[in-house]
Protein backbone atom coordinates (compact mmCIF):
# COMPACT_ATOMS: atom_id res chain seq x y z
CA UNK A 1 0.00 0.00 0.00
CA UNK A 2 1.28 3.52 -1.33
CA UNK A 3 1.96 6.19 1.61
CA UNK A 4 2.24 9.70 0.69
CA UNK A 5 3.63 11.84 3.01
CA UNK A 6 2.67 15.00 1.88
CA UNK A 7 -0.30 16.68 1.92
CA UNK A 8 -1.73 17.65 -0.73
CA UNK A 9 -2.53 21.82 -0.15
CA UNK A 10 -5.55 23.17 -2.65
CA UNK A 11 -8.50 21.23 -1.72
CA UNK A 12 -9.84 20.18 -4.89
CA UNK A 13 -6.12 18.19 -5.35
CA UNK A 14 -6.33 16.34 -1.96
CA UNK A 15 -9.95 15.13 -2.97
CA UNK A 16 -8.07 14.50 -6.56
CA UNK A 17 -5.59 12.37 -4.48
CA UNK A 18 -8.35 10.65 -2.50
CA UNK A 19 -10.55 9.59 -5.72
CA UNK A 20 -7.53 8.08 -7.29
CA UNK A 21 -5.89 6.31 -4.03
CA UNK A 22 -9.70 4.63 -3.57
CA UNK A 23 -9.28 2.98 -7.33
CA UNK A 24 -6.22 1.73 -6.46
CA UNK A 25 -7.69 0.42 -3.13
CA UNK A 26 -9.96 -1.55 -5.67
CA UNK A 27 -7.82 -4.95 -5.93
CA UNK A 28 -6.73 -5.24 -2.39
CA UNK A 29 -9.80 -4.85 -1.50
CA UNK A 30 -11.50 -7.23 -3.52
CA UNK A 31 -8.33 -9.93 -2.58
CA UNK A 32 -9.22 -9.53 1.14
CA UNK A 33 -12.81 -9.86 0.46
CA UNK A 34 -12.05 -13.25 -0.92
CA UNK A 35 -10.19 -14.12 1.91
CA UNK A 36 -12.87 -13.49 4.38
CA UNK A 37 -15.48 -15.16 2.01
CA UNK A 38 -13.38 -18.25 2.62
CA UNK A 39 -14.53 -17.96 6.52
CA UNK A 40 -17.91 -19.66 7.28
CA UNK A 41 -18.73 -17.26 9.46
CA UNK A 42 -22.12 -18.43 10.53
CA UNK A 43 -23.34 -16.84 13.96
CA UNK A 44 -26.35 -19.11 14.22
CA UNK A 45 -26.62 -22.10 17.25
CA UNK A 46 -25.41 -25.07 15.78
CA UNK A 47 -22.66 -23.54 13.71
CA UNK A 48 -18.98 -23.73 14.64
CA UNK A 49 -18.54 -20.58 16.94
CA UNK A 50 -14.71 -20.63 16.01
CA UNK A 51 -15.43 -19.55 12.49
CA UNK A 52 -16.86 -16.57 13.70
CA UNK A 53 -13.81 -15.93 15.97
CA UNK A 54 -11.58 -17.05 12.80
CA UNK A 55 -13.71 -13.76 11.19
CA UNK A 56 -13.15 -11.46 13.75
CA UNK A 57 -9.54 -12.74 13.86
CA UNK A 58 -9.20 -11.82 10.24
CA UNK A 59 -10.85 -8.55 10.70
CA UNK A 60 -8.55 -7.31 13.71
CA UNK A 61 -5.37 -8.18 11.23
CA UNK A 62 -6.95 -5.83 8.31
CA UNK A 63 -7.68 -2.92 11.02
CA UNK A 64 -4.68 -3.41 12.73
CA UNK A 65 -2.87 -3.44 9.27
CA UNK A 66 -4.07 0.81 9.10
CA UNK A 67 -1.93 2.03 11.80
CA UNK A 68 -4.49 4.33 12.32
CA UNK A 69 -6.24 3.43 15.39
CA UNK A 70 -5.60 3.79 19.24
CA UNK A 71 -7.28 0.43 19.78
CA UNK A 72 -8.66 -2.56 18.06
CA UNK A 73 -10.18 -5.18 20.26
CA UNK A 74 -12.14 -8.33 18.97
CA UNK A 75 -14.48 -8.28 22.11
CA UNK A 76 -18.20 -9.69 23.25
CA UNK A 77 -20.67 -8.58 25.00
CA UNK A 78 -23.29 -10.67 27.26
CA UNK A 79 -26.85 -11.23 26.15
CA UNK A 80 -29.00 -9.96 29.22
CA UNK A 81 -32.42 -12.23 28.84
CA UNK A 82 -29.18 -15.66 28.61
CA UNK A 83 -26.26 -14.48 30.45
CA UNK A 84 -24.94 -16.16 27.91
CA UNK A 85 -21.91 -14.54 25.60
CA UNK A 86 -22.52 -12.69 22.33
CA UNK A 87 -20.76 -13.60 19.46
CA UNK A 88 -17.00 -11.82 18.73
CA UNK A 89 -17.03 -8.31 17.27
CA UNK A 90 -14.45 -6.01 16.27
CA UNK A 91 -13.81 -2.98 17.86
CA UNK A 92 -11.35 -0.37 16.74
CA UNK A 93 -11.12 3.20 17.91
CA UNK A 94 -9.26 6.49 17.02
CA UNK A 95 -9.95 9.91 18.95
CA UNK A 96 -10.67 13.20 16.31
CA UNK A 97 -8.25 15.58 16.50
CA UNK A 98 -8.47 19.59 15.98
CA UNK A 99 -11.89 19.61 16.26
CA UNK A 100 -12.94 17.54 13.43
CA UNK A 101 -16.11 14.98 13.89
CA UNK A 102 -15.82 11.65 14.73
CA UNK A 103 -17.54 8.79 12.40
CA UNK A 104 -18.46 5.42 13.39
CA UNK A 105 -18.48 2.70 10.39
CA UNK A 106 -21.27 -0.21 11.13
CA UNK A 107 -20.82 -3.56 9.58
CA UNK A 108 -21.01 -7.34 10.10
CA UNK A 109 -18.52 -10.25 9.90
CA UNK A 110 -21.14 -12.98 10.26
CA UNK A 111 -23.10 -14.29 7.19
CA UNK A 112 -26.54 -16.15 7.20
CA UNK A 113 -26.43 -20.12 6.45
CA UNK A 114 -26.13 -21.15 2.89
CA UNK A 115 -28.91 -23.62 2.87
CA UNK A 116 -29.52 -26.11 0.29
CA UNK A 117 -25.78 -25.51 -1.77
CA UNK A 118 -27.16 -28.08 -4.54
CA UNK A 119 -28.84 -24.82 -4.94
CA UNK A 120 -25.30 -22.76 -5.32
CA UNK A 121 -23.96 -22.70 -9.21
CA UNK A 122 -19.88 -22.41 -7.52
CA UNK A 123 -19.47 -23.21 -3.85
CA UNK A 124 -20.43 -20.77 -1.33
CA UNK A 125 -17.21 -20.28 0.62
CA UNK A 126 -15.00 -20.08 -2.62
CA UNK A 127 -15.55 -16.62 -3.91
CA UNK A 128 -15.98 -16.85 -7.71
CA UNK A 129 -16.26 -14.34 -10.94
CA UNK A 130 -18.88 -14.56 -13.45
CA UNK A 131 -19.68 -11.72 -15.54
CA UNK A 132 -19.16 -8.78 -13.49
CA UNK A 133 -19.87 -10.36 -9.87
CA UNK A 134 -17.94 -11.86 -7.16
CA UNK A 135 -20.42 -14.97 -6.06
CA UNK A 136 -19.85 -16.41 -1.76
CA UNK A 137 -21.73 -16.53 0.93
CA UNK A 138 -21.24 -12.65 2.19
CA UNK A 139 -19.60 -11.71 -0.78
CA UNK A 140 -22.53 -8.39 -0.58
CA UNK A 141 -24.24 -9.18 3.02
CA UNK A 142 -21.60 -7.92 4.97
CA UNK A 143 -18.16 -8.68 4.22
CA UNK A 144 -18.17 -6.52 1.23
CA UNK A 145 -19.90 -3.68 3.58
CA UNK A 146 -16.17 -4.81 5.76
CA UNK A 147 -14.22 -4.22 3.00
CA UNK A 148 -15.73 -0.91 1.64
CA UNK A 149 -15.13 0.69 5.38
CA UNK A 150 -11.27 -1.24 5.06
CA UNK A 151 -10.84 0.21 1.00
CA UNK A 152 -12.03 3.80 2.30
CA UNK A 153 -9.66 3.87 4.64
CA UNK A 154 -6.90 2.73 3.05
CA UNK A 155 -7.50 5.05 0.24
CA UNK A 156 -7.63 8.25 2.82
CA UNK A 157 -4.33 6.72 3.95
CA UNK A 158 -2.53 6.66 0.55
CA UNK A 159 -3.62 10.29 -0.10
CA UNK A 160 -3.54 12.23 2.80
CA UNK A 161 -0.71 9.74 5.51
CA UNK A 162 -1.89 8.15 8.88
CA UNK A 163 -1.86 11.57 10.84
CA UNK A 164 -5.44 12.90 9.81
CA UNK A 165 -7.63 14.48 11.85
CA UNK A 166 -11.10 12.89 11.50
CA UNK A 167 -12.00 10.40 14.36
CA UNK A 168 -12.31 7.25 13.13
CA UNK A 169 -14.08 4.46 14.97
CA UNK A 170 -15.17 0.70 13.82
CA UNK A 171 -17.72 -1.24 15.02
CA UNK A 172 -18.25 -4.93 13.03
CA UNK A 173 -20.70 -7.19 14.65
CA UNK A 174 -20.22 -10.86 14.60
CA UNK A 175 -24.02 -11.66 15.33
CA UNK A 176 -26.04 -9.45 12.80
CA UNK A 177 -27.69 -12.19 10.72
CA UNK A 178 -28.24 -14.53 14.20
CA UNK A 179 -30.07 -11.67 15.89
CA UNK A 180 -27.82 -8.97 17.32
CA UNK A 181 -29.00 -10.52 20.84
CA UNK A 182 -26.08 -8.96 22.67
CA UNK A 183 -25.90 -5.63 20.22
CA UNK A 184 -27.78 -3.39 23.08
CA UNK A 185 -25.39 -4.23 26.03
CA UNK A 186 -22.47 -3.96 23.41
CA UNK A 187 -23.34 -0.24 22.63
CA UNK A 188 -23.97 0.39 26.59
CA UNK A 189 -20.85 -1.49 27.49
CA UNK A 190 -18.70 0.65 24.87
CA UNK A 191 -20.64 3.55 24.60
CA UNK A 192 -17.78 6.16 25.41
CA UNK A 193 -15.93 4.12 22.45
CA UNK A 194 -18.21 4.23 19.78
CA UNK A 195 -19.43 7.46 20.50
CA UNK A 196 -19.65 9.80 16.92
CA UNK A 197 -21.23 12.43 15.59
CA UNK A 198 -21.76 10.56 12.38
CA UNK A 199 -22.61 6.49 12.07
CA UNK A 200 -22.72 5.09 8.55
CA UNK A 201 -24.25 1.83 8.44
CA UNK A 202 -23.24 0.07 5.32
CA UNK A 203 -25.70 -2.99 5.47
CA UNK A 204 -28.39 -1.62 2.66
CA UNK A 205 -28.54 -1.79 -1.00
CA UNK A 206 -28.53 0.94 -3.88
CA UNK A 207 -31.50 1.04 -6.54
CA UNK A 208 -30.00 -0.48 -8.89
CA UNK A 209 -25.93 -1.45 -10.08
CA UNK A 210 -25.28 1.96 -11.30
CA UNK A 211 -27.80 4.33 -8.99
CA UNK A 212 -26.35 4.89 -5.63
CA UNK A 213 -29.17 5.27 -3.04
CA UNK A 214 -28.97 6.64 0.57
CA UNK A 215 -31.71 4.45 2.74
CA UNK A 216 -33.43 7.16 4.73
CA UNK A 217 -36.59 5.05 6.01
CA UNK A 218 -37.28 1.10 7.38
CA UNK A 219 -40.64 -0.16 8.10
CA UNK A 220 -40.44 -1.66 11.96
CA UNK A 221 -41.78 -5.07 12.59
CA UNK A 222 -43.79 -6.48 15.31
CA UNK A 223 -44.55 -10.02 15.30
CA UNK A 224 -46.15 -12.46 17.58
CA UNK A 225 -48.41 -15.56 17.94
CA UNK A 226 -51.74 -15.75 18.44
CA UNK A 227 -53.64 -18.54 20.46
CA UNK A 228 -57.66 -19.20 19.65
CA UNK A 229 -59.30 -21.36 21.37
CA UNK A 230 -63.32 -22.44 21.55
CA UNK A 231 -63.27 -25.39 23.05
CA UNK A 232 -62.29 -27.57 25.95
CA UNK A 233 -61.36 -30.69 23.82
CA UNK A 234 -61.48 -32.09 20.72
CA UNK A 235 -64.78 -34.06 19.00
CA UNK A 236 -66.13 -36.23 16.30
CA UNK A 237 -66.76 -33.26 13.49
CA UNK A 238 -69.98 -35.34 12.63
CA UNK A 239 -71.26 -35.39 16.36
CA UNK A 240 -71.22 -31.58 17.01
CA UNK A 241 -69.90 -29.59 13.79
CA UNK A 242 -72.92 -27.61 12.82
CA UNK A 243 -73.63 -26.82 16.80
CA UNK A 244 -70.00 -25.08 17.64
CA UNK A 245 -67.44 -23.34 16.53
CA UNK A 246 -64.21 -25.00 16.08
CA UNK A 247 -60.51 -23.07 16.16
CA UNK A 248 -60.18 -23.17 12.54
CA UNK A 249 -63.35 -21.36 11.42
CA UNK A 250 -63.22 -18.85 14.24
CA UNK A 251 -59.47 -18.24 13.27
CA UNK A 252 -60.45 -17.96 9.75
CA UNK A 253 -63.35 -15.42 10.23
CA UNK A 254 -61.16 -13.40 12.96
CA UNK A 255 -58.03 -13.59 10.51
CA UNK A 256 -60.01 -11.65 7.20
CA UNK A 257 -60.97 -8.86 9.34
CA UNK A 258 -57.20 -8.03 9.41
CA UNK A 259 -57.69 -6.74 5.61
CA UNK A 260 -60.26 -4.99 3.09
CA UNK A 261 -61.47 -6.12 0.15
CA UNK A 262 -58.22 -4.37 -1.99
CA UNK A 263 -56.07 -6.84 1.07
CA UNK A 264 -54.68 -3.42 2.25
CA UNK A 265 -54.15 -3.55 5.98
CA UNK A 266 -58.24 -2.66 8.06
CA UNK A 267 -56.61 -2.31 11.64
CA UNK A 268 -57.86 1.00 12.96
CA UNK A 269 -54.69 2.73 14.77
CA UNK A 270 -51.82 1.43 12.47
CA UNK A 271 -50.37 4.63 10.90
CA UNK A 272 -49.21 5.50 7.32
CA UNK A 273 -46.32 7.96 6.07
CA UNK A 274 -47.29 10.48 3.48
CA UNK A 275 -44.19 10.57 1.37
CA UNK A 276 -43.05 10.60 -2.57
CA UNK A 277 -42.28 7.38 -3.50
CA UNK A 278 -40.14 7.04 -6.77
CA UNK A 279 -41.46 5.35 -9.98
CA UNK A 280 -41.76 1.58 -9.92
CA UNK A 281 -44.51 0.01 -12.49
CA UNK A 282 -46.39 -3.25 -11.83
CA UNK A 283 -44.22 -5.27 -14.56
CA UNK A 284 -41.27 -4.67 -12.59
CA UNK A 285 -42.98 -5.47 -9.67
CA UNK A 286 -44.16 -8.74 -11.16
CA UNK A 287 -41.02 -9.75 -12.24
CA UNK A 288 -39.27 -9.34 -8.69
CA UNK A 289 -41.78 -10.82 -6.29
CA UNK A 290 -42.66 -13.83 -9.18
CA UNK A 291 -46.38 -12.27 -9.37
CA UNK A 292 -48.12 -14.31 -12.44
CA UNK A 293 -50.53 -12.99 -14.98
CA UNK A 294 -54.07 -13.04 -13.69
CA UNK A 295 -52.93 -12.12 -10.02
CA UNK A 296 -53.32 -8.91 -8.87
CA UNK A 297 -51.20 -7.29 -5.92
CA UNK A 298 -52.65 -5.78 -3.21
CA UNK A 299 -53.14 -2.34 -1.30
CA UNK A 300 -53.66 0.72 -2.83
CA UNK A 301 -51.19 3.90 -3.61
CA UNK A 302 -48.40 3.55 -5.48
CA UNK A 303 -45.84 0.50 -5.32
CA UNK A 304 -43.54 1.58 -3.00
CA UNK A 305 -45.75 3.55 -0.96
CA UNK A 306 -47.18 0.30 0.18
CA UNK A 307 -44.01 -1.22 0.06
CA UNK A 308 -41.99 1.90 1.90
CA UNK A 309 -44.50 3.96 3.77
CA UNK A 310 -47.75 1.58 4.66
CA UNK A 311 -48.01 -1.25 7.52
CA UNK A 312 -48.36 -4.90 6.39
CA UNK A 313 -49.71 -7.83 7.87
CA UNK A 314 -48.74 -11.16 7.20
CA UNK A 315 -49.22 -14.60 8.69
CA UNK A 316 -46.28 -16.76 8.71
CA UNK A 317 -47.22 -20.10 10.15
CA UNK A 318 -49.94 -22.13 11.91
CA UNK A 319 -49.96 -24.87 14.11
CA UNK A 320 -53.09 -26.99 12.93
CA UNK A 321 -52.97 -30.72 12.38
CA UNK A 322 -51.52 -31.13 9.06
CA UNK A 323 -52.65 -32.50 5.63
CA UNK A 324 -51.31 -35.77 6.35
CA UNK A 325 -52.81 -35.98 9.70
CA UNK A 326 -55.90 -34.45 8.91
CA UNK A 327 -59.35 -36.18 10.25
CA UNK A 328 -62.65 -35.79 11.05
CA UNK A 329 -62.29 -33.38 14.30
CA UNK A 330 -63.12 -30.55 15.77
CA UNK A 331 -59.61 -28.41 16.90
CA UNK A 332 -60.55 -26.99 20.03
CA UNK A 333 -57.37 -24.75 19.29
CA UNK A 334 -54.58 -23.19 17.39
CA UNK A 335 -51.91 -21.06 17.15
CA UNK A 336 -50.84 -18.75 14.41
CA UNK A 337 -47.94 -16.34 13.58
CA UNK A 338 -48.76 -13.05 12.86
CA UNK A 339 -46.15 -10.84 11.68
CA UNK A 340 -46.62 -7.04 11.14
CA UNK A 341 -44.60 -4.23 9.33
CA UNK A 342 -44.84 -0.87 10.60
CA UNK A 343 -44.79 2.31 8.72
CA UNK A 344 -41.96 5.01 9.68
CA UNK A 345 -43.31 7.42 12.09
CA UNK A 346 -45.15 4.60 14.72
CA UNK A 347 -43.83 2.77 17.57
CA UNK A 348 -43.49 -0.78 16.80
CA UNK A 349 -44.77 -0.97 20.72
CA UNK A 350 -48.32 0.93 19.01
CA UNK A 351 -48.50 -0.85 16.33
CA UNK A 352 -48.76 -4.03 18.25
CA UNK A 353 -51.19 -2.36 20.45
CA UNK A 354 -53.63 -1.48 18.05
CA UNK A 355 -53.17 -4.71 16.18
CA UNK A 356 -54.40 -6.98 19.70
CA UNK A 357 -57.01 -4.88 20.04
CA UNK A 358 -58.57 -5.32 16.70
CA UNK A 359 -57.65 -8.97 17.32
CA UNK A 360 -59.93 -9.02 20.48
CA UNK A 361 -62.83 -6.74 18.94
CA UNK A 362 -63.34 -9.07 16.07
CA UNK A 363 -62.96 -12.60 18.10
CA UNK A 364 -65.90 -14.44 16.52
CA UNK A 365 -68.11 -16.79 18.79
CA UNK A 366 -66.54 -15.28 22.12
CA UNK A 367 -63.66 -17.22 20.77
CA UNK A 368 -60.55 -16.89 23.71
CA UNK A 369 -57.61 -15.12 22.68
CA UNK A 370 -53.85 -15.37 23.84
CA UNK A 371 -51.05 -13.34 22.95
CA UNK A 372 -47.32 -14.16 23.52
CA UNK A 373 -44.13 -14.46 21.96
CA UNK A 374 -44.22 -10.19 21.51
CA UNK A 375 -40.54 -9.16 19.29
CA UNK A 376 -41.02 -6.06 17.90
CA UNK A 377 -38.56 -3.81 16.40
CA UNK A 378 -38.64 0.33 15.72
CA UNK A 379 -38.89 1.72 12.56
CA UNK A 380 -36.21 4.20 11.46
CA UNK A 381 -36.86 7.45 9.57
CA UNK A 382 -33.79 9.46 8.46
CA UNK A 383 -33.49 13.34 9.02
CA UNK A 384 -32.50 14.09 5.59
CA UNK A 385 -31.69 18.01 6.73
CA UNK A 386 -28.57 16.84 8.53
CA UNK A 387 -25.45 18.40 7.58
CA UNK A 388 -23.88 14.90 6.97
CA UNK A 389 -26.28 13.56 4.69
CA UNK A 390 -25.49 16.60 2.55
CA UNK A 391 -21.81 15.08 2.52
CA UNK A 392 -22.92 11.67 2.02
CA UNK A 393 -24.76 12.57 -1.36
CA UNK A 394 -22.28 14.11 -2.52
CA UNK A 395 -19.99 11.94 -2.27
CA UNK A 396 -22.11 9.44 -3.25
CA UNK A 397 -23.09 11.57 -6.50
CA UNK A 398 -18.39 11.99 -7.09
CA UNK A 399 -18.20 7.95 -6.37
CA UNK A 400 -20.84 6.27 -8.99
CA UNK A 401 -20.92 9.91 -11.08
CA UNK A 402 -25.41 9.43 -10.59
CA UNK A 403 -27.32 11.26 -7.76
CA UNK A 404 -28.40 8.97 -5.15
CA UNK A 405 -31.87 8.18 -4.86
CA UNK A 406 -33.88 8.55 -1.12
CA UNK A 407 -34.94 5.14 -0.54
CA UNK A 408 -37.42 3.51 2.08
CA UNK A 409 -37.01 -0.39 2.62
CA UNK A 410 -39.80 -2.34 3.44
CA UNK A 411 -37.93 -4.07 5.96
CA UNK A 412 -35.95 -3.61 9.21
CA UNK A 413 -33.15 -3.15 11.23
CA UNK A 414 -34.24 -2.73 14.86
CA UNK A 415 -30.87 -2.43 16.15
CA UNK A 416 -30.61 1.11 14.82
CA UNK A 417 -33.51 2.10 17.02
CA UNK A 418 -30.44 0.80 19.57
CA UNK A 419 -28.23 3.28 17.93
CA UNK A 420 -30.58 6.30 18.03
CA UNK A 421 -31.69 5.21 21.79
CA UNK A 422 -27.65 5.26 22.61
CA UNK A 423 -26.43 8.22 20.89
CA UNK A 424 -29.52 10.40 19.87
CA UNK A 425 -27.03 13.67 19.14
CA UNK A 426 -25.78 11.24 16.15
CA UNK A 427 -26.45 11.88 11.99
CA UNK A 428 -26.84 7.67 10.93
CA UNK A 429 -26.44 7.20 7.30
CA UNK A 430 -27.50 3.98 6.16
CA UNK A 431 -25.76 3.13 2.69
CA UNK A 432 -24.43 -0.36 1.16
CA UNK A 433 -23.07 -2.20 -1.18
CA UNK A 434 -25.59 -4.76 -2.32
CA UNK A 435 -28.08 -3.92 -5.82
CA UNK A 436 -31.33 -5.59 -6.02
CA UNK A 437 -29.33 -9.07 -7.83
CA UNK A 438 -27.57 -9.55 -4.76
CA UNK A 439 -29.84 -12.32 -3.33
CA UNK A 440 -28.67 -11.55 -0.12
CA UNK A 441 -29.79 -14.61 2.50
CA UNK A 442 -30.55 -16.57 -0.85
CA UNK A 443 -28.34 -19.37 -3.06
CA UNK A 444 -25.94 -17.33 -5.27
CA UNK A 445 -25.59 -14.16 -3.43
CA UNK A 446 -23.11 -11.85 -4.86
CA UNK A 447 -21.46 -8.46 -5.25
CA UNK A 448 -21.44 -6.53 -8.41
CA UNK A 449 -17.88 -5.09 -9.11
CA UNK A 450 -19.02 -2.30 -10.16
CA UNK A 451 -21.12 -1.07 -7.68
CA UNK A 452 -18.51 -2.25 -4.78
CA UNK A 453 -15.55 0.45 -6.68
CA UNK A 454 -18.18 2.83 -6.60
CA UNK A 455 -19.34 2.43 -2.98
CA UNK A 456 -15.49 2.69 -2.09
CA UNK A 457 -14.51 5.08 -3.88
CA UNK A 458 -17.67 7.05 -2.64
CA UNK A 459 -16.96 6.40 1.16
CA UNK A 460 -13.26 7.62 0.66
CA UNK A 461 -14.39 10.81 -0.11
CA UNK A 462 -17.03 11.02 2.30
CA UNK A 463 -14.01 10.73 4.63
CA UNK A 464 -12.36 13.44 2.84
CA UNK A 465 -14.73 15.63 3.11
CA UNK A 466 -15.60 14.92 6.61
CA UNK A 467 -11.82 14.86 7.66
CA UNK A 468 -12.03 18.48 6.30
CA UNK A 469 -14.99 19.94 8.09
CA UNK A 470 -14.71 21.44 11.58
CA UNK A 471 -17.59 20.91 14.09
ZN1 LIG B 1 -26.47 -7.69 6.51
Amino acid sequence: MPHKITRMTSELSRRDAVRAAASDAVPAALADLGALVRIPSVAFPGFDRGEVERSAAAVKGLLDGLGIFDRVEVKTAVVPETGQEGMPAVLATRAARNGRPTILLYAHHDVQPVGDESLWESPPFEPTVRDGRVYGRGAADDKAGVMAHVGALRALIAALGTDFDLGVNLFIEGEEEAGSASFAQFLSDNADALRADVIVVADSGNWDAVTPALTVSLRGNTRFTLGVKTLEHASHSGMFGGAVPDAMLATVKLLSTLWDEDGAVAVPGLLERAAETPDYSEETLRSEAGLPEGVSPVGRGTILSRIWNKPSITVTGIDFPSVKNASNTLTPELSVVISARVAPGQRAADAFAAIEAHLRAHAPFGAQLSFRDVDSGDAFLVDTDGWAVERAKAALAEGYGVDAVDIGVGGSIPFIADLVREFPGAQILVTGVEDPHARAHSPNESLHLDTFRHALVSEALLLESLDATAL
